[in-house]
């Protein structure tokens, strides 16, 4: 019975030893030493295992999984782990379903599966239409919430359920929300999956995924599968990443805290539509939400009138970057529909809050508003 807070800090990391660090360093090793017979030793090529790995593995589990024993593996990005639980365990025939409205390399991951010899429906992450998706032949339930860019939130007890009715596996990802917001483990999921280059990591520095799993089957088929395709993370980033895990618990908390902050001062703004934060309370999946995460996360989603309304606003920002990805200490936003792949409004913004003080944050967003809105002519309505 730990905390969040003093399990983050000391997950993965061992035993106490004389003159040893806390933290041991990256193990930067092709091969290592490997007398006799390869198949007892932990380590003997870089590309099966690394101590480093192992360390940051044996963190993702804890915190995926406080109270029962798991298992998880690391690759090089969150796409790479997705990819790894879909290769891995579906077959040609089989059918997935996968959320209609998800990260969105989906589609394409999708075609990958597709021209791989595999069935998949898609369904959107709110209401019930992942649940009518269900059929005997679907093998596997990919989840997506809350789901990114949308904050669309779906009961995983409830899907996990009638998915293992139908023999069907349910996998999610649970990038937005980190394992200090929701335990998709403990809410009956098979596989918990994310990027861990977003909010786990929060520095903006590192590119990760992992996949956690009870399952000592199906984990095995994860690592054969990272084995075999050689998606392996490098020990830097690895090592890099366990470091920042120590913060995650104060990260995850200032940043939900700024996030609702900035969410509330957005919903006194009548150019902004479609606001969207799984904490705030009035929100559509605010309940649902409330149920089974623990932390709401540091993504804001919201709409303004238009592409130029929602570029002006961006410029004129300060203290929050315009740039892709979310979950770092730094504050970012930005115009989801310049990338094409959402299905989203020409001024749909996602913004990630970061550790910034509120107080300064909101300041500079209401500022920003003002300075982008049609009649805010000249340099002296730019405060
Ligand atoms: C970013 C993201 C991914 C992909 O992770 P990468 O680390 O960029 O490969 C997958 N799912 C969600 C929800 C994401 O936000």
């Amino acid at each position: 019975m730990t905390g969040d807070g003093t399990r983050a800090v000391r997950a993965g990391l061992p035993e106490a030893a004389a003159y040893e660090p806390p933290v041991p360093g990256p193990v930067l090793a092709a091969h290592f030493h490997l007398p006799g017979d390869p198949a007892v030793a932990p380590y003997g090529y870089g590309r099966e295992g690394n101590p480093t790995w192992t360390a940051l593995e044996a963190a993702v589990a804890e915190l995926e999984s406080p109270d029962q024993p798991a298992h998880a593996a690391v690759f090089p990005s969150g796409i790479a782990a997705t990819t790894a639980v879909l290769f891995a365990l579906l077959r040609p025939g089989d059918v997935a379903v996968l959320p209609s409205d998800g990260y969105q390399l989906l589609p394409r991951v999708r075609a990958r599966l597709e021209a791989f010899g595999v069935g998949v429906r898609t369904a959107p992450t709110g209401g019930d239409a992942q649940l009518a998706a269900l059929s005997d032949d679907v093998r596997l339930l990919w989840i997506e919430t809350p789901s990114n860019p949308g904050l669309d939130v779906c009961d995983i007890r409830r899907l996990a359920d009638a998915a293992h009715a139908r023999g069907a596996l349910v996998a999610v990802d649970n990038t937005l929300a980190t394992p200090l917001g929701q335990r998709p483990l403990d809410l009956g999921a098979d596989l918990s999956v994310a990027s861990g280059t977003k909010a786990f990591n929060g520095h903006g520095d590192v590119l990760l995924g992992y996949v956690a799993t009870r399952d000592a089957r199906l984990h095995a088929e994860i690592r054969d599968w990272r084995t075999t395709t050689g998606a392996i993370l490098g020990p830097m980033e690895a090592w890099l990443a366990h470091r920042g895990l120590a913060t995650l618990h104060l990260r995850a908390e200032r940043q939900q805290a700024n996030a609702l902050a900035v969410a509330a001062a957005l919903r006194e703004r009548p150019e902004v539509s479609g606001l969207r934060y799984p904490g705030l309370p009035g929100d559509p999946a605010h309940e649902v939400a409330a149920r089974q995460m623990r932390r709401f996360g540091c993504v804001v989603s919201f709409a303004l009138p238009d592409r130029e309304r929602a570029d002006r606003f961006l410029g004129a920002l300060r203290l929050v970057d315009d740039a892709t990805s979310f979950g770092g200490v730094r504050s970012t936003a930005e115009r989801r529909g310049r990338w094409g792949g959402d299905a989203v409004p020409e001024g749909f913004i996602r913004m990630s809050l970061g550790v910034e003080d509120a107080a300064d944050l909101v300041a500079d967003i209401r500022r920003a508003l003002d300075a982008a809105a049609p009649d805010a002519s000249g340099t002296s309505t730019v405060r």
